[in-house]
């Protein structure tokens, strides 16, 4: 692979496993100086030396995100060991599935404070030194729930429309500085540890279904903002057609997104409650995979077969809406 990438310096947060993993053994193939940030420091160390061999420079600095004072050590050590801040990127996430009430409020509390203020710190972190420079490249991990809300996971959608939210504003805000790029990234369902990671109050198994896309499949849409900066992102065609659906047809997405969770979990088998690694930082799920696709005999990401299919019930779902509305003015 070309070192295309030598010397660039990227924070990843979220870089202990799942997506921010993949991303970091990406940027590092290509050459890249990556500061890896997580809570399981042991865990990003391993990550780091997977890193250094495989062609890049890193540092591992433990970092709960909900800290913004952690946030800024973050910072300062990355400038300190590679010399300023090229790309920063806010990956690290967490959420609560099950009914509302199931939930402990802290549980509901803490994936907003990670998702979304954890961002918010890591934008006052960097931003600062992008500005200074009149140069950087900020991407955020937003998801398919920061376009379509997704019932029984509250929480989660709340804090990722509003992740949205504040990277459109922030793209705008900086339009002046065209060294700045800001970039929103929109994956569909990936195949992470980060099903295990995130509480789950409904008593049943979870299955998270057979269109499954890889880490990697996001890291490489890092790797390709860096290269050229697009504003919003989608990985995974579920995401775009969710994203297309809910602004044609809001109404009649949101009852089906409504109908068809509702339906899973009625047919569910039951399964434990567990409060995954929200309140503290788990032994499990190390890898960027989840395995899921493996223990299901999935494709590594789903082809394009599928998505065809996916994008005709999308245009089938837009004129089911839009003769509905038709209907509905006459
Ligand atoms: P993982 O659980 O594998 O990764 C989440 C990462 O966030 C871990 O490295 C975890 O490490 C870190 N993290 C959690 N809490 C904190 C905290 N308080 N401070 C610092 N780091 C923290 O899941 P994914 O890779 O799936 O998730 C990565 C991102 O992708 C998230 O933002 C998620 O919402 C988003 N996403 C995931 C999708 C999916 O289907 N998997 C779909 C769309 C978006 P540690 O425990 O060591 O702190």
């Amino acid at each position: 692979m070309a070192r295309n990438l030598d010397g660039l310096s990227v924070v990843i947060t979220g870089a202990s496993s799942g997506i921010g993993r993949a991303a970091a053994l990406a940027f590092a193939r290509r050459g890249a100086c990556v500061t890896l940030a997580a809570r399981r420091g042991a865990v990003l160390e391993a990550v780091a030396r997977d890193c250094e061999a495989a062609g890049g420079r890193a540092l591992a600095v433990a970092t709960d995100v909900t800290d913004p004072a952690a946030v800024e050590r973050l910072a300062a050590a990355s400038v300190r060991a590679f010399g300023g801040i090229d790309v920063w990127i806010n990956n690290a996430g967490t959420g609560v599935f099950g009914p509302f009430q199931n939930a402990a409020l802290d549980l509901h509390r803490r994936t907003i404070e990670v998702n979304l203020l954890g961002t918010l710190h890591g934008v006052a972190a960097v931003l600062p030194l992008f500005l200074r420079r009149g140069r950087g490249t900020l991407i955020n991990t937003v998801s398919l729930g920061g376009w379509v809300p997704t019932p029984f996971a509250a929480a989660y959608t709340a804090s990722k429309f509003g992740l949205r939210g504040l990277t459109t504003s922030l793209r705008q805000e900086l339009r002046g500085h065209p060294g700045i790029h800001v970039c929103g990234v929109f994956p569909a369902i990936v195949d992470t540890p980060g099903f295990e990671h995130g509480a789950n109050v409904t008593g049943r198994a979870l299955d998270i279904g057979p269109l499954l896309y890889a880490p990697e499949a996001v890291a490489e849409t890092f790797v390709a903002l860096v290269r050229r900066p697009r504003g919003e992102v989608a990985v995974g065609w579920p995401a775009r057609a969710g994203q297309v659906a809910y602004a044609l047809a809001p109404a009649l997405t949101e009852n089906l997104m409504g109908f068809a969770m509702a339906r899973a979990l009625d047919r569910a088998a039951p399964g434990p409650v567990t409060e995954g690694s929200l309140r503290a930082p788990s032994d499990r799920g190390t890898a960027a995979s989840g395995g899921w696709r493996a223990r299901k005999g999935l494709p590594r990401s789903p082809g394009s077969l599928a998505g065809a299919l996916g994008l005709a019930a999308l245009a089938g779902l837009a004129l089911v809406a839009g003769t509905r509305a038709a209907q509905g003015r006459r």
